[in-house]
């Protein structure tokens, strides 16, 4: 009788669990075949270190940063590939898809050796676009060509018929340029006018609703400001003291203090409207622009969807000038925290947040100041603080070059890559990699240097895991040198007087990943994800094609369908 009333009950919690798996694939299927989100919003917070979301917790309000990290989806063990951890190819990778050696835009800036010079990452040499929108003397050649493969919104535009539409914007050039794509719109900030523009690739004319918004004149409201502490200074317990050795200043400002006049360093040091680049109000500013955006173009109001990208980049300047442990950076996140609720209402209210996929994410991480670190004991390649180290690098292989061969022939050390002239090689009779090999084992004997490979051997090896994996990543066959050199933990730039990023160590390739919103099951995740997974994960959101050069893998557990 007892088994027999088991059996029935187990009988019966099998078609329970039958129905609910067939509900269950049935709603699956419909989502996923005929649903996406109206709006995708990227947040890019430039510099920022997963620790900062944590570190600054008591401080903020509850519809900010916390509203990501309880109703979103956390992974917290997300990472960049690519070795050379800065702005552009950390830009190009989360909506390409792909690493540096794939999308070729290896730093912020590399060696051409045709030019034998720098070209920056959005600079369209020989191309003849102008500025649009600007009052200055402007540089030009503006545009993601550099960028070899195509982006989500890319294949969103094919996809749709063309009737999606990306906008990127920032303060900065690269970081509005970049997550554009190729068939995107970009609008960046000139400091010399504090008017935003963009360049003739897109377009010949600002759109009227830019030229609305740069009629405002926001910039110059905001310079007639005080950046003082938006809490109780004492309050904030979670950074150094104000005034220390180690940072950065203000130029025109003797100490690395609070409170920053900037009316003062306008009228009394001659400073424009780029003083505001390293203040929390160039992102209040953008969160202004990134409303008039949705609105100016009407962004997820039509049947298809569409991206905008906010690329938030004073926490970049401020880092650099102050580092990780200042009073600055932490007055910026919690301002940020704010900045972000707004942000998150205004899209409850016209669109509601289950029909906006957000994601927000770093285009690198920062270092403690190396100086700072070295006080406490801390190892680093600095053996001298106030002089650059990669300077010291350089120098001594040249030095090496000419002493073993009679000649310097190093053409340039940069984004740790050595180029060699290759010229030389071939007419004195030498052999590519055997004098690649002695210049690495030579580099290697640098106290700065943590690690090196050659050209040679990334041509020829497969490397899954470490630094050497990452050099992989970040080198292009066409674009890289001959030697990857980098330098040890806890070094960047002279050490001191603020910091940087770049390196391939932990605290430059870890960042915050999250996506909230439409679909997005909160929660904590820590399997291994990096930020190339971006692309192929909201692509599968959309229904649209991965990218061209996609890596990365669609990312999945937290999605409710
Ligand atoms: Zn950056």
């Amino acid at each position: 009788m007892k088994s027999t009333s088991l059996f029935a009950a187990l009988i019966l919690l099998m078609v329970c669990f039958c129905s609910t798996d067939a509900d269950a694939r049935q709603s699956i299927t419909e989502r996923a075949h005929y649903e996406s989100p109206d709006l995708v919003v990227g947040i890019i917070i430039d510099q920022i270190r997963p620790d900062y979301l944590y570190k600054y917790w008591n401080h903020l309000e509850e519809d900010g940063i916390k509203r990501l990290m309880n109703e979103g989806a956390v992974f917290r063990n997300a990472y960049y590939r690519h070795l050379q951890t800065s702005t552009g190819p950390g830009h190009a990778a989360q909506l390409t898809g792909a690493s540096p050696s794939v999308h070729g835009l290896i730093g912020n800036s590399w060696y051409v050796r045709e030019l034998d010079r720098n070209i920056n990452v959005i600079e369209d040499v020989g191309s003849g676009y102008q500025g649009v929108g600007s009052l200055s003397d402007y540089p030009g050649e503006k545009s993601p060509n550099n960028m070899l493969t195509t982006t989500v919104g890319d294949e969103l535009f094919m996809f749709t018929g063309e009737r999606s539409r990306t906008v990127g914007i920032s303060r900065k050039d690269r970081g509005a340029i970049l997550p554009a794509g190729h068939t995107g719109s970009a609008y960046w900030y000139e400091g010399a006018t504090g008017n935003f523009i963009t360049s003739t690739f897109y377009r010949d004319e600002l759109p009227g609703w830019l030229q609305d918004f740069n009629d405002r004149n926001l910039p110059q409201e905001f310079l007639t400001r005080t950046w003082e502490p938006l809490l109780p200074i004492e309050q904030y317990v979670e950074s150094r003291s104000d005034d220390n050795p180690y940072e950065g200043t203000f130029p025109g400002m003797d100490t690395p203090t609070f409170p920053v006049d900037l009316a003062y360093l306008v009228e009394e040091h001659g400073q424009g409207p780029g003083l505001l680049s390293a203040t929390p109000f160039a992102d209040e500013l953008l969160f202004e622009l990134a409303i008039a955006a949705l609105e100016g173009e009407e962004l997820g109001r039509g049947s298809v969807p569409d991206i905008l990208s906010i690329s938030l980049s004073a926490p970049d300047a401020i880092g650099h000038r102050f580092g990780p442990a200042s009073k600055q950076v932490q007055d910026y996140y919690i301002r940020l925290d704010q900045y972000l609720a707004d942000f998150f209402s205004y899209l409850d209210d016209e669109y509601g947040m289950d029909n906006v996929l957000i994601f927000l994410t770093a285009d690198h991480g920062a270092s403690y100041i190396p100086e700072y670190m070295s006080d406490l004991g801390i190892p680093t390649g600095h053996t001298e603080f106030g002089v650059s180290a990669a300077g010291q690098v350089s120098q001594a292989v040249r030095d090496y070059m000419e002493e073993t061969y009679g000649e310097d022939f190093l053409l340039s050390y940069s984004n740790q890559n050595m180029y060699l002239d290759h010229s030389y090689i071939d007419e004195n009779g030498l052999d590519h990699a055997e004098v690649q090999n002695d210049i690495m084992r030579f580099a290697l004997s640098l106290p700065q240097v943590g690690g090196a490979i050659t050209a040679d051997a990334l041509n020829k090896s497969e490397f899954t895991e470490g630094m050497r994996a990452r050099a992989m990543h970040s080198f292009h066959q066409q674009r890289s040198g001959d030697v990857i050199v980098w330098l040890k933990p806890q070094t960047h730039g002279s050490g001191t007087g603020g910091t940087g990023h770049g390196a391939g160590w932990a605290y430059d390739s870890h960042i915050p990943l999250i996506f909230m919103g439409y679909d997005i099951k909160p929660g904590q995740y820590y399997e291994k994800a990096y930020v190339s997974d971006i692309a192929s994960t909201v692509s599968v959101f959309l229904n649209s094609p991965f990218p061209s050069g996609n890596i990365g893998n669609p990312l999945n557990g937290f999605i409710r369908r």
